[in-house]
């Protein structure tokens, strides 16, 4: 009986075969555990109706698994010493596309209007390399891309400050931008011992349900996101002192906490504490006495 790539032995196999030598540039951790593997598939909500989107298949681990649980998988990988070990690890799923392109240089709405059907429930499923994982998510959330949900294995401490909610450590700018475009849950966390070779970091399993509208009405998005920014410049300060130091030269102490006042949030509370609906209210104040 032929194992799944997802093991050991299989993958040692693999690159035996092929002399392939990790490259840690490229965060080339590969999973090497069926469950944690099957687990993903079925968070993602992967069925035989669905298409699925991969980012770095590697030599084809999660790959293998979403070939055998979706429609149909399109796959990004940059290494272009992957595609003929992939080739070979997935000549017998024939419906497999592996794209040898940087996936922050593609064009994936495009590609899934070219390899889906349309109206195709599309999922994004990857074990992320780590070194690019906020570039990545940024780009498939902003962009708007025709997909339900993306449900990513990466770094813990960034699935926590992704899905961090307000008065916790991990709450900050990355939490609201994140939440502004999705609905954001880590779903399990993973040992380093399901990676070969293994990470120095943990591991956690990120969900994102994609929005079809933001959960707040902002007069402009990149005043919106300024303003969050702006807010926690320096965590340990106030509001009113992160916007006073923004606002430098535009308004005085007095004007701030009178526009502060305006939105309904008490200048001397921190940026940590205030919700999405807060920083809304206002960046949408603030926005009222701009030039
Ligand atoms: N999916 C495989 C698995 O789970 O075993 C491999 C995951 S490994 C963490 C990340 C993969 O992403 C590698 O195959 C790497 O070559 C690829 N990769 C790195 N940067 C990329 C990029 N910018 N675009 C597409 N793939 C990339």
């Amino acid at each position: 009986t032929t194992k799944y790539i997802a093991t050991p032995s299989r993958t040692k196999e693999i690159l035996g075969k092929y002399h392939f030598t990790f490259k840690k540039s490229l965060g080339q951790n590969f999973l090497v555990d069926v469950s944690v593997l099957q687990n993903i598939i079925r968070h993602a909500g992967i069925t035989k109706d669905t298409a699925a989107i991969e980012i770095g298949p590697g030599i084809g681990a999660l790959t293998e698994q979403l070939a055998i649980h979706a429609d149909k998988v399109v796959a990004f990988e940059i290494d272009q010493r992957l595609l003929p070990i992939l080739e070979d690890t997935l000549g017998e799923y024939s419906n497999v596309f592996v794209i040898h392109q940087d996936i922050l240089k593609a064009d994936v709405t495009q590609v899934i209007a070219e390899h889906f059907q349309e109206g195709q429930e599309v999922h994004v499923v990857a074990n992320l390399p780590y070194y690019i994982t906020t570039p990545i998510l940024m780009k498939l959330i902003r962009d708007r891309l025709p997909v339900t949900s993306l449900t990513v294995m990466i770094q813990k401490e960034v699935a926590d400050r992704m899905s961090g909610k307000p008065n916790s450590k991990s709450y900050g700018s990355l939490s609201l931008a994140v939440q502004y475009y999705s609905e954001a849950k880590v779903v399990m966390n993973v040992p380093k011992q399901v990676f070969m070779p293994q990470p120095n970091v943990d591991s956690s399993i990120l969900q994102l349900t994609i929005r079809q509208q933001p959960p707040v009405d902002v007069t402009d998005e990149d005043f919106f996101f300024e303003i969050i920014q702006a807010s926690f410049a320096q965590r340990r300060k106030t509001l009113k002192n992160n916007l006073s130091r923004f606002f430098k030269g535009v308004h005085d102490k007095e004007k701030i906490e009178h526009i502060l006042q305006e939105a309904g949030v008490d200048g001397i509370r921190r940026g940590e504490s205030l919700t999405m609906d807060e920083f809304a209210q206002v960046a949408n104040s603030f926005y009222q006495y701009q030039e």
